[in-house]
This record gives C-alpha cells, sequence and structure tokens, in this order.
C-alpha cells in the first residue's frame, strides 16, 4: 500500500506549516527510501524525500510501486554494510520485470564503497555520497529518460554543502530531527565518518530555526538536533549552547534533545542551558568508548579517564538527575585484559542509564586498521568481553530503574505499542514506558505511574 508522504504535511494532520510560497511540483512519480544507520542518516532520507519531492517524487512504502528506489546506507561497521548488500541482492528482485525502475545507493558506504559497490553488485544505476543529494533527482531523472547511462557514482565532498533550502520531509511521528551540523573534524582512530561525511559545517542558526518553527507548525513537539559532535557547532559567534537555548524558546517546542555531542565540548554554557531552559530534555549521551587511557590514547579520543569522569561530575553537579547514556567500543586493537577491567569499572562508577555497546570492526581507510597486525584481538576474545559488558550494562540499568518504579514521569506518546491495546512512549530522560492506552492519543502528553520495569522498558499506567 502506498503511503503518500504529502498526507503527512497536511493542514488538519499537523497544523499549519510555514513553507516555503513555491508552487507545488505534481507529484506524479513514486519513491521509496529505505535507511539504515543512525540518525543522521534519518534525517538525511528526510531530505532525500524532500530533494525528490521538490522534482515531482511522491514517496511510496513499498519498493515493488516506486520508479526509484534509494538505499540509503551505513559504514560504521562490516556487519551493517553486509546487510545493506544482502538487502541491494533482494530489491533487483522487487525491479524484475521492471527495467525502467533506477536503484540508487546513498549515504556513507555509497562514498566509502564508491566503484567497488557497482562491481560487487548487480543493478546499481547509482551511487551518491552525503554531499550529492541536491543533484540526485537530476540523475534518476536523466537515467530513467535514457539521456544518463546506469553506473553513474556522485562522490565529490563538498565543504559547503548544508542543504540550505531543501526542505526535509518527515516521516510519521511526534519527533522531528534537525540537522544542524554535517562532517566531523576529530579523528577517532576507529572512525570512518570524516572520511565519508568531510569535514564539520555548521547551518546558521536562521536556517536551524526556520526549520524548528516550521516543525512545531506541523505539529512535531519534540526536536532533536543532530550533528557529529553536535555540541561543537559554532557559527560565526553563535556558539551550541546559543542555538540550543534559542531553539527551546521556540513556542510550541515542549521537548529539545541533541545528539551526538563529544565530551570535550560539554561546557558550563551549554550545562546552563539545560538547567535553565524547561523544554531542554535531563537527558544526555555522552561517548566514552573505553575506561581505559592507553585504549582511549590510541583511539585519539582527547581525554582521560579521569577528565571524562570530571565531566559526568560536573554535568551531574549542575544538572541534578540527569539522565546519561554513552557508547562503548570493546576488542578495541591492542585492548588487554587490564583495559577492559577499566571499562568495566568505568561503567560501575558512573552507572549510565543506558548504554550502546559495541564490538570494534575494523573499517578499512581508518587509521586504527593500520595498527600491528598482532594487536587484532580474536573474536572470541572481543565476544566474551563484549558480553560481560552487556551483563553488567543490563545489571546497572534495571537496579537504577527499580529505583525509579512508584514515580509519575511526564510521557510523550509515540506510538502503539507491540502489545495490543498498550500505547509506547518516552519521558524526557528519553526511557520508554508501555501503558493501557485507555483513551490517550498518539501524541499527547501524559502523566504515568510507572508500576514495573522489564529492566529496560518500563510499564506503567495512566494517572494524568
Ligand atoms: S568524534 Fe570521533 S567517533 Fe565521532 S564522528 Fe568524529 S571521528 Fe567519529
Amino acid at each position: 500500500m502506498s503511503s503518500p508522504i504529502v498526507t503527512l504535511r497536511r493542514p488538519q494532520d499537523r497544523g499549519t506549516e510555514s513553507a516555503p510560497a513555491k508552487a507545488p511540483v505534481p507529484l506524479t512519480r513514486r519513491a521509496y527510501i529505505e535507511t539504515y544507520g543512525c540518525q543522521m542518516n534519518i534525517g538525511d532520507s528526510e531530505l532525500l524525500a524532500g530533494a525528490l519531492a521538490d522534482r515531482g517524487y511522491l514517496q511510496v512504502s513499498a519498493p515493488e510501486l516506486a520508479d526509484v528506489i534509494v538505499v540509503n546506507t551505513c559504514a560504521i561497521r562490516e556487519h551493517a554494510e553486509q546487510r545493506v548488500l544482502g538487502r541491494i541482492g533482494q530489491l533487483q528482485q522487487a525491479r524484475r520485470n521492471r527495467p525502467d525502475v533506477v536503484l540508487a545507493v546513498t549515504g556513507c558506504m555509497a562514498q566509502r564503497m564508491g566503484s567497488d559497490l557497482l562491481e560487487k553488485t548487480s543493478g546499481v544505476d547509482l551511487v551518491a555520497g552525503p554531499d550529492s543529494y541536491r543533484r540526485i533527482a537530476d540523475l534518476v531523472d536523466g537515467i530513467r529518460e535514457g539521456g544518463i547511462e546506469r553506473g553513474q557514482l556522485l562522490l565529490e565532498l563538498d565543504e559547503e554543502e548544508n542543504y540550505e533550502g531543501i526542505p526535509s520531509i518527515r516521516g510519521k511521528g511526534t519527533g522531528a530531527w534537525v540537522t544542524v551540523q554535517r562532517g566531523c573534524d576529530h579523528r577517532c582512530t576507529f572512525c570512518i565518518v570524516p572520511y565519508v561525511r568531510g569535514p564539520e559545517k555548521n547551518r546558521s542558526p536562521e536556517e536551524v530555526l526556520a526549520e524548528v518553527r516550521a516543525a512545531v507548525g506541523a505539529g512535531y513537539s519534540e526536536i532533536t538536533l543532530l550533528g557529529q559532535t553536535v555540541n561543537s557547532y559554532r557559527h560565526g559567534d553563535v556558539r551550541f549552547s546559543e542555538l540550543l537555548e534559542e531553539v527551546a524558546r521556540v513556542a510550541g517546542v515542549r521537548r529539545v534533545r541533541f545528539t551526538s555531542p563529544h565530551p570535550n565540548d560539554v561546557d558550563d554554557a551549554l550545562l546552563d542551558v539545560m538547567a535553565a531552559e524547561p523544554a531542554v530534555c535531563s537527558q544526555l549521551h555522552l561517548p566514552v568508548q573505553s575506561g581505559s587511557n592507553r585504549v582511549l590514547r590510541r583511539m585519539v579520543r582527547r581525554y582521560t579517564r579521569e577528565e571524562f569522569l570530571e565531566i559526568v561530575e560536573r554535568v551531574r553537579s549542575r544538572v541534578p538527575g540527569i539522565a546519561l547514556s554513552t557508547d562503548v567500543i570493546v576488542g578495541f586493537p591492542g585492548e588487554t585484559e587490564v583495559d577492559f577491567e577499566a571499562t568495566l569499572d568505568l561503567m560501575r562508577r558512573v552507572r549510565f542509564d543506558d548504554a550502546y555497546l559495541y564490538r570494534y570492526s575494523a573499517r578499512e581507510g581508518t587509521p586504527a586498521t593500520r595498527l600491528p597486525a598482532g594487536d587484532f584481538l580474536d573474536e572470541e576474545i572481543s565476544g566474551r568481553r563484549l558480553s560481560a559488558l552487556i551483563a553488567l550494562q543490563r545489571e546497572i540499568q534495571r537496579e537504577i530503574h527499580e529505583s525509579e518504579i512508584g514515580s509519575v514521569v511526564e510521557v510523550l506518546v509515540e506510538r502503539e505499542a507491540r502489545t495490543e491495546g498498550d500505547l509506547l512512549g518516552r519521558t524526557e530522560a528519553n526511557k520508554v514506558v508501555v501503558f493501557p492506552a485507555g483513551r490517550v492519543r498518539i501524541g499527547a502528553f501524559v502523566e504515568v505511574r510507572l508500576r514495573s520495569t522489564t529492566g529496560a522498558t518500563f510499564l506503567g499506567t495512566v494517572v494524568r
């Protein structure tokens, strides 16, 4: 069944959006976009939907219905790339007997693999990196009309490209992703991002605020500001803390989050805004990656374990009760049992509310792949360490969540839960709560008493 994106923007559904005054292009063709990876990629898919809609492409929900199929990919781990390669094979089936359909692969994996992607797969017509989306509709049209050959590569990184002027077309939901920064100036040795997304580029505060106002006008009450190191944002004299404050004060914004910050850029000005602005959620993602100074140095994370712990202390003292989450990579080349113990110890000390835990994945072209061959760990060792870390974090999370049972929290209702008759929402601390629907509507803010926890998720009942 097709789900035309234009219906999501009807005023009766989402209020009146202050869209730029532009004659609408008739939506005569259809695009299917499938997204892999992080929130930045979700934001980019919304941008791609906007760029294609500008040229008359209506978004549909199944590849069989589309004139162009876009697979927006992630390169952060090998596993993610393998999944996409498998999926490209399946999508060939979806366009069997429809030779006019264009299959485009976009995003970080497209940028990383380039022409290899054309060689390793059959039937990919267009490979486009994260700075090429403005041109994608031209290429798709040209390929469909026969004026441009299949097998095109659009891979230039553009230091100026911020996609100003292309309105995103957002998916269903209560929250809007707003990209404020693209690219990254750091060079963490495990990370492919700087090579596939280029250096940091920051959007103007005016453009960001206009997008936030448009999103609020369209009915979104929660805004998440996105950037690879979002809190290093700077545009002219405007720092991230100032941008955040402005966004939080836009009428109609009930909640603001941001991801992913770099620990080194958590300054007092940012914490002051977090403490003072009611709309800024009391929640912070603070990627640590390792608890060992030796590993942090080899990762070039630019902080020590002690400095990270000091940042956590400062955050907690200035924003009491804040929920913290993190990312950790285990099995980085050369990680010893002592290093891993230091990570476990850091996790016990900080007691994060949530953690995204991964096994190191070597990404060709990153500095870590050039470490001595003998440093690379057996999968058995890194797998065992990952399991131990997951077990520890689950225990910590369960203890934290059990201590919260009985409290009443405000929940933004996001969608129906898997259990029939229940709804699912998130607290300000970004914790998931499932509760009987009653008369509650999706998109509403309700007060929910937390009754029990499965460890990660809460079960509750609406009190107001
Ligand atoms: S800060 Fe490090 S981990 Fe984050 S995107 Fe930049 S290079 Fe990658």
